[in-house]
């Protein structure tokens, strides 16, 4: 495992990664008329996570980049897990990454007449048989890399008979995995992906496209290779796992005698404290250990985009990790900073009040109320500014202040003096406990000379805080996340199962907490950043009559720190 630095994050900006420079050389040499074709081709069984992200923004990337095409594929070859709602849901992802297919929106599912004709063909060559075996014989007479397979006692089979049998399979006359189509390559290869893989499967299912057209399915690397084929891919870019399906890939290619891309390896992404199989995942979601696959803790796209990452964050982050051939482990507080960084950029900042403490200011005057200004956005002059209310009685951070405070302790503090941010200098000169000891209420003092938080005298105040005012606020509540997994590699663990792994604290629910009036009507997914508390987005459960926030991401920046010295 390599894990990433500063100094290959430089290089990934800076040189051509191995993927481009394959292009550029086929570019060059007039290979493929010169053309650049990708595609994303997602099984629409699951939702799309971030590790899908990375290979959207790599093939519509790639296509962009050399004035090519990127189709979006769904690999819909499968009939018993995939559902419409997948498919929607991974429509919307792309989109909302930024990325355009145009009318190049393609099903696997609309290839299976062809694929079938195709495979009949290789019938006819003698390269392709009709086999009886169950799957428990196939494997068990598979052999090792080192030791030939047996032969399948069918595998000489006249070419009349296996097209007979073969459209009877199709047909419909034989119940599920009584026989399978294979490929007829090799009893010896020592990769065990060429020995006789099965080419179709008999499967009684509804096809969410097709319906009850088909019983037989093709199996993913006939299938694959087609699809690409037909859609006249150039690149056919996929993760280092097929690596050992290649010659496969090639075989079934050359053997169709179709038109053949050109497979490219690349790493899969993989994050630290995530996990990113979509059985997993799919699990989390059943048993409701989330609230569904958009629930803000999940790595999914929908999850992101819910917990106020935005397009541009995953985009840039996709792009800084760069292209790998060997897989690693990015830590996740890379992608935390990439949010953050744009999020800095452009988000309003308002104050918010998350664990309120309330503050009277006692020579105030009574039932006044003034619009103090506050900046926007002090990353963006063009952000402008605001006016928010101020009145005599505010609420404060409750752990800004102290009773006993040491010595270094800069915010409120009995007889000590803060700036309440864009308002006022205040003094603390009361403590009001409750019964159990409990402080529920400050008595301050403010200096009228100090107004927009500027001293009057030149007079030092180490701490500014923010607030809002008690009776000029919008009520909110807050949720905030913590990692779902409580270690960096939950799929690593030898004693215990990644569900055992889960963070019991990775939600908190703040019900009551104090926004300034300007976020009145946000609507779902506005962001913000809350003076001195992180960033935050307006989450789709909120009403009419209750706003409710995600926190996106905290200020503070683990990943530069770390990274930097
Ligand atoms: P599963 O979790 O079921 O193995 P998958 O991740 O392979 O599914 P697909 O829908 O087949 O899911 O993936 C679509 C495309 O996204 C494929 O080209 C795949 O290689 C790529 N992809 C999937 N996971 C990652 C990842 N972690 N990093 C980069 N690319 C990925
Ligand atoms: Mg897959």
């Amino acid at each position: 495992m390599e894990n990433k630095n500063e100094n290959n994050l430089e290089e990934s900006k800076t040189s051509l990664n191995f993927i481009e420079q394959i292009i550029e050389t086929d570019l060059k040499n007039g290979k493929n008329e010169s053309r650049v074709h990708t595609r994303f081709p997602p099984e629409p069984n699951g939702y799309l996570h971030i590790g899908h992200a990375k290979s959207i923004c790599l093939n519509f990337g790639m296509a962009e980049k050399y004035n090519g095409l990127c189709n979006l594929r769904f690999d819909d070859t499968n009939p018993t897990k995939e559902e419409v709602e997948y498919v929607d849901s991974i429509i919307e992802d792309v989109k909302w990454l930024g990325f355009d297919w145009g009318d190049r929106l393609y099903f696997a599912s609309d290839y299976f007449d062809q694929m079938y004709d195709l495979a009949v063909e290789l019938i006819k060559k003698e390269k392709a048989y009709v086999c009886d075996l169950s799957a428990e014989d196939v494997s068990a007479m598979r052999g090792t890399p080192s030791q030939p397979s047996q032969a399948s006692p069918y595998r000489n089979r006249s070419i009349e008979q296996n097209l007979d049998l073969f459209a009877r399979m199709k047909a419909g006359e034989f119940p599920d995995g009584s026989r399978t189509l294979r490929a007829k390559i090799s009893l010896d290869s020592p990769n065990m992906q060429m020995r006789d893989p099965a080419m179709y499967r008999i499967r009684h299912a509804h096809h969410h496209r097709t319906g009850d057209k088909w019983c037989i399915y093709p199996m993913y690397d006939w299938a694959h290779g087609l699809e690409d084929s037909i859609e006249k891919i150039t690149h056919s870019l996929c993760t280092l796992e097929f690596e050992n399906h290649r010659p496969l890939y090639d075989w079934y290619l050359n053997e169709a005698e179709v038109y053949r891309p050109q497979q490219i390896e690349f790493a899969r992404l993989n994050l630290s404290y995530t996990v990113m199989s979509k059985r997993k995942l799919l699990e989390l979601v059943q048993e409701k250990q989330v609230s569904g696959w958009d629930d803000p803790r999940m790595p999914t796209i929908s999850g992101m985009r819910r917990r106020g990452y935005t397009p541009e964050s995953l985009r840039a982050f996709s792009d800084r990790i760069g292209i790998a051939k060997r897989n690693n482990v990015i830590d996740v507080a890379l992608l935390e900073h990439n949010v953050r960084e744009d999020l800095n950029k452009r988000a309003k900042r308002v104050m918010a009040v998350v664990d309120p403490l309330k503050v009277t200011i006692k020579n105030y005057p009574v039932g006044q109320v003034e619009e103090l200004e506050a900046v926007n956005n002090p990353e963006d002059e063009s952000a402008g500014t605001r006016m928010i209310p101020f009145s005599r009685e505010i609420y404060i951070e409750r752990e800004d202040f102290m009773e006993d405070a040491p010595k270094k302790f800069f915010r409120l503090a009995p007889g000590q003096e803060v700036r309440l941010r864009y308002a006022y200098f205040i003094k603390c000169d009361e403590v009001v406990k409750d019964s159990s000891g409990k402080v529920v209420e400050l008595i301050c003092s403010y200096d009228p000379d100090s107004k927009g938080g500027k001293s009057p005298d030149g007079r030092k105040v180490k701490g500014t805080l923010h607030w809002v005012d008690a009776h000029h606020n919008i009520e909110a509540q807050v949720r905030v996340y913590d990692r779902l997994f409580t270690v960096s590699d939950p799929d690593g663990d030898k004693e215990k199962s990644y569900k055992e792994l889960l963070n019991p604290d990775s939600l908190s629910i703040i019900e009551k907490a104090f926004v300034e009036p300007s976020v009145k009507n946000a609507a779902v997914l506005s962001y913000f950043q809350f003076e001195r508390l992180g960033y935050f987005t307006v989450d789709k459960d909120s009403t009419d009559s209750k706003l409710i926030f995600n926190k996106t991401v905290g200020l503070k920046d683990s990943y530069s720190k770390e990274n930097k010295n």
